[in-house]
């Protein structure tokens, strides 16, 4: 698994832009980052698991992707983030938000400074041992030509359907589950039925309930629910950030609003940070950005 992460960390070098065109590299970061089974750790000990969050920390960060080297994504980038905190990240697009993503989840390293989760730099751990330790729910989530349960289960391959059933209740997914033709086990993905933007999403928060990680990164999806999907989906991210550790990528003001701390990112640098309050008074970044409603 790990050579194979490998070669895709390398292709997506290559293929970035192209990948990226196609929203294909976010969605091979949510398959690498679930399906990593849990080896013996050959380096240092893996930390214990942290009881309600991991902690985090950038430290004087600089990278740039392999194929651009003029272009920094991030620069002399810092963030701490304490255990069990939920910590929105803002920005325009390109600022470098998904970039944190990648480098959390150690997809690449970044050239200069220190990436470290519960003390530990990111380096010394296994990557599968590491991403065992995080979810992510990605903007667009990967459906699988699967059985809902099948597809729910990927978030922790060993559930019981009694677990996976759970985690769909507390996701806000166990209602529509269940209207579906054949429940739990109807058939989704391309030669399936086809969820709505709000329920697949519902889908991806509930694999990483099921998960149960300290460490969740959310990638909140652009695109415009209808209100009632919307509503849902809040519940459902409310629960999922319960107890653990978040650090969301936001467009919706709800979520700036539930965060303990907003950090506003431009040109892979931090310009900001506060809560919304704050951030709205200074008149900086965040005010203009949430004049437009965070629509980038
Ligand atoms: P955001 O998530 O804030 O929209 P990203 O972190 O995706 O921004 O991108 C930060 C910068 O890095 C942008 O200039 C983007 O074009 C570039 N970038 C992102 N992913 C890749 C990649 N795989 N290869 C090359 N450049 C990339
Ligand atoms: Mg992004």
């Amino acid at each position: 698994v790990a050579i194979f992460a490998g070669a895709l960390a390398v292709l997506g070098e290559v293929y970035g832009d192209l990948l990226r065109a196609a929203g294909a590299s976010e969605r091979l970061m949510e398959l690498l980052a679930s399906r990593s089974p849990v080896l013996p750790p050959e380096r240092p000990l893996a930390p214990p698991v942290p009881v309600g969050g991991s902690a985090v920390r950038l430290a004087d960060v600089q990278f740039h992707y392999p194929s651009r080297p003029q272009a920094p994504a991030l620069s002399g980038f810092a963030l701490d983030v304490a255990p069990g905190e939920t910590v929105a990240l803002v920005g325009p697009s390109g600022a470098g938000k998904t970039t944190v993503f990648q480098l959390l989840l150690r997809f690449y390293d970044p050239q200069q400074g220190t990436i470290a989760v519960d003390g530990t730099p990111v380096r010394d751990w296994q990557p599968q041992v590491l991403r065992s330790r995080i979810a992510l729910v990605p903007q667009e989530p990967v459906i699988f030509s699967a059985s809902a349960l099948e597809n729910i289960r990927y978030g922790r391959p060993e559930a019981s359907d009694e677990e996976v059933q759970a985690a769909a209740h507390a996701a806000f997914a166990d209602g529509f589950l269940r209207a579906l033709p054949e429940g739990y086990g109807t058939f989704l993905g391309e030669r399936g039925v086809r969820l709505s933007g709000g329920q697949r999403q519902r889908i991806a928060i509930a694999r990483a309930i099921l998960k149960n990680p300290p460490l969740l990164l959310l990638d909140e999806a652009t695109s415009a629910l209808d209100a009632e999907s919307e509503r849902m989906v809040q519940a459902a991210l409310a629960t999922a950030m319960r107890g653990r550790t978040t650090l969301v990528i936001a467009h919706r003001l709800a979520t700036v609003q539930q965060a303990d701390r907003i950090v506003v990112l431009d040109h892979g640098r931090i310009v900001e940070s506060g809560r919304h309050e704050e951030l709205l008074a200074a008149g900086g970044m965040y005010s203009r950005l949430a004049a437009l409603q965070f629509m980038t």
